[in-house]
């Protein structure tokens, strides 16, 4: 589109595009009217090797960063798509590439390069601690050569599309540690085998056509060899995956502005009431701009925290911020969307009331504007702990 800056990811751009032009707008439609998993799409995305943008070449996969996981993401969402459908397997696969040890890239990479395996889950929340990670009740008990898995996970979402799944877990009580943020460990969990022999799904009908699950563990045994990097540095391993996957969000936000600004903006070209187009009117164009060049705005800050994460520098304030700019500018991008449609906003059949629905949930999750402030006050201003 004419009115979007040309930049060096053309070729990733016009390659996810034109794959994404085979799944139309009445194929995510209908997937979201009947709840159901966007199979072929992500099938055709994993066959093109997307879903292994991240893994290393020497092990089946194209070896991008970051920087290259956010356009694709972004794109598929520009598309009229919803990459939550898949974002997992872009964020969780940094935290097995900076973490995992050489066996066990080994015996992972190859397989979720082919496509044979997915790496889509992430256990974090629970339902009695929430955004309170560190105080989490889910406990990992060394026996033997075994971890045994206690506890409750809420909102973990694409369980039934996953092969795998890392998860966070206490493995010294947090009365025993001297930093909270200590004695937390990450784990590989194979999610078939755990549905087997301790671990409970049971689904969450959400707002959002998004399979997401609560999780009951009841003596589940997973091999030891299954911790990823040093029992009890899991809180810190688990940040990667966390600003990755918040940076990715970020990307997937802004390709949702684009989406709504060029929807609405087409729109009000078109429509005509009172003998002109209704574009023609300021009140109508200026929350159109506004959003515009806030999507663009919050884009700068994407790129920064994508440089910065591939380049392994601290990235926490401007995956954060990144995040927080661009779920606000794709929510102000999608309110202008759906008033400026009028009456026709809510009909299905314009997609808008679905990309409404979708992105407003990335002002909750996966962390809540509120947190992001608080970060920001507190970590980079210096402001007293308020909790
Ligand atoms: C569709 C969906 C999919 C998800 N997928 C996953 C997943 O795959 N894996 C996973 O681990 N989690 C997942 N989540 C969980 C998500 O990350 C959490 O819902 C989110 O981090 C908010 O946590 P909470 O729901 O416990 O809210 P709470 O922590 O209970 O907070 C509720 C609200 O209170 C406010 N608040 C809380 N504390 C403060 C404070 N100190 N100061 C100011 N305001 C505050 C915030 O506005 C916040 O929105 C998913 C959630 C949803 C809805």
């Amino acid at each position: 589109m004419a009115h979007h800056t040309q930049d060096k990811y053309e070729e990733i751009r016009d390659a996810v595009r034109s794959l994404c032009a085979e799944y139309p707008d009445e194929y995510f439609r209908k997937v979201d009217e009947q709840r159901v998993y966007p199979e072929a799409f992500v099938d055709a995305l994993t066959k093109a090797g997307w879903m292994a943008a991240l893994i290393p070449q020497e092990y089946g996969g194209s070896g991008l960063g970051l920087t290259e996981a956010s356009v694709i993401m972004e794109e598929v969402n520009r598309a009229g798509g919803n990459s939550g459908a898949c974002h997992g397997q872009m964020y969780n696969m940094n935290t097995l590439l900076r973490h995992g040890s050489k066996a066990q890239k080994d015996y992972y990479l190859p397989k979720i390069a082919s496509g044979e395996w997915r790496l889509q889950s992430m256990g974090v929340t629970e339902p009695t601690t929430g955004t309170d990670t560190t105080k989490i009740k889910t406990t990992a008990v060394k026996k033997g050569d075994r971890y045994v898995i206690n506890g409750q996970k809420v909102w973990i979402s694409r369980i039934q599309h996953s092969d795998f799944m890392i998860l966070l877990a206490r493995t010294t009580p947090l009365a025993d540690v001297k930093k909270k943020s200590e004695g937390l460990s990450i784990f590989m969990v194979d999610l078939r085998q755990a549905e087997k022999s301790g671990m409970t799904v049971r689904p969450i009908l959400n707002m959002v056509n998004h399979e997401t699950n609560e999780l009951f563990f009841e003596n589940l045994e997973i091999p030891a060899e299954n911790l990823i990097g040093e029992e009890g540095q899991g809180f810190k391993y688990i940040l990667d995956g966390l600003n990755a996957e918040r940076t990715l969000i970020a990307a997937e936000c802004i390709g949702d502005g684009y989406w709504f600004i060029d929807r609405v903006s087409k729109y009000v070209k078109d429509r005509i009431v009172f003998g002109r187009p209704i574009g023609q009117n300021q009140g109508v164009q200026f929350p159109i701009a506004e959003a515009y060049i806030e999507v663009e705005a919050a884009s700068l800050m994407r790129w920064k925290a994508c440089e910065l994460f591939d380049a392994h520098q601290p990235c926490g304030a401007q995956a954060n911020m990144a995040k927080y700019l661009a779920a606000k500018a794709s929510w102000e991008a999608a309110n202008a969307c759906i008033q400026f449609h009028g009456g026709f906003g809510f009909a299905c059949e314009y997609d808008v009331e679905r990309k409404f629905r979708e992105t407003r949930l990335y002002q909750v999750a996966p962390i809540s504007t509120n947190l992001i402030l608080s970060y920001v006050a507190e970590h980079i201003l210096g402001l007293p702990r308020s909790f």
